[in-house]
């Protein structure tokens, strides 16, 4: 579904990716883990086509076609997510309305009909449900005054209701508590499927004794240094990304 080859990416200037190699198949989950400053949420917005990340060599197919090729909206309406890592408040913009309108733009780019607000209450109570989630936040502004774990599992909800086919999870490097963590994992696992890829940034590995990934990749220098099953997580655990810096190749 995804194939990133030798992607070099700078931002403001400095290179920050330099040779990056991944491949995600459809129906799996990769756990992107690494030190602080490695990289990793520049390749969650590199993905999504945020401004300011200039590529500078490599490529990344998305099922098949040039990703990079595309404008940030006509990713998510190819089915790219990209959960942020701190989600904006739009005060005074009902949750609900947002919600239907991000919904209708992609429908609207893809060619799809636009869901009138019954066709959309509808989805919505069947995404709630799945997620086990009440519909207490949909009422409030976006994000507004949300705590960490309601803006989790906003933005959980989010993703459940635009359905995307690689959805890209960047978790902050700190300061995310026992709650969130949960709603973001409790939602990975029930939103799974096989034709449905995860890519879950994360630096700690707390977050992957409630999802169990396919693959963990580590990312440090700006490349995947290391790609395992879970047990790569513990063993990062246990010994800290310093261990894994001696067997990065001497120089690099
Ligand atoms: P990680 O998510 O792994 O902690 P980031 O991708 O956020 O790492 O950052 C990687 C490096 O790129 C860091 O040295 C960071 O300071 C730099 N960087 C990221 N975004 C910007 C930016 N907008 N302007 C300048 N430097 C940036
Ligand atoms: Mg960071
Ligand atoms: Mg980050």
């Amino acid at each position: 579904m995804l194939k990133i080859e030798n992607l070099h990416v700078r931002v403001a200037g400095n290179e920050i990716l330099r040779g990056l190699t991944l491949e995600v198949a459809a129906g799996e989950v990769h756990a992107i883990m690494g030190p602080n400053g490695a990289g990793k949420s520049t390749l969650g917005n590199v993905l999504a086509g945020r401004e300011g990340y200039e590529v500078t060599e490599g490529t990344v197919e998305f099922d098949g076609h040039d990703l990079l090729a595309l404008a940030p909206e006509e990713r998510a309406a190819s089915g790219v997510f990209l959960a942020f890592q701190y989600p904006v408040e739009i005060a005074g913009v009902n949750n609900t309305y947002f919600l239907r309108t991000a919904l209708n733009a992609q429908r609207k780019a893809r060619g799809e009909e636009e869901l009138d607000s019954m066709q959309f209450l509808k989805r919505v109570r069947e995404k709630l449900a799945v997620l086990h989630l009440k519909d207490e936040l949909l009422h409030r502004g976006v994000n507004e005054g949300f705590s960490g774990g309601e803006k989790k599992r906003n933005e959980i909800f989010q993703l459940a209701l635009l359905e995307p086919r690689l959805a890209i999870l960047d978790e902050t490097d700190s300061g995310l508590d026992i709650d969130a963590l949960k709603a973001v994992a409790h939602g990975v696992n029930a939103l799974r499927s096989p034709d449905r890829a995860f890519l879950v940034i994360t630096h700690y590995q707390r977050l992957l004794d409630y999802i169990r990934p396919d693959v963990v990749h580590v990312l440090a220098e700006g490349r995947i240094v290391e790609t395992g099953g879970p047990e790569l997580a513990l063993e990062l655990e246990q010994h800290g990304y310093a261990w894994l810096k001696d067997r990065v190749a001497p120089g690099v």
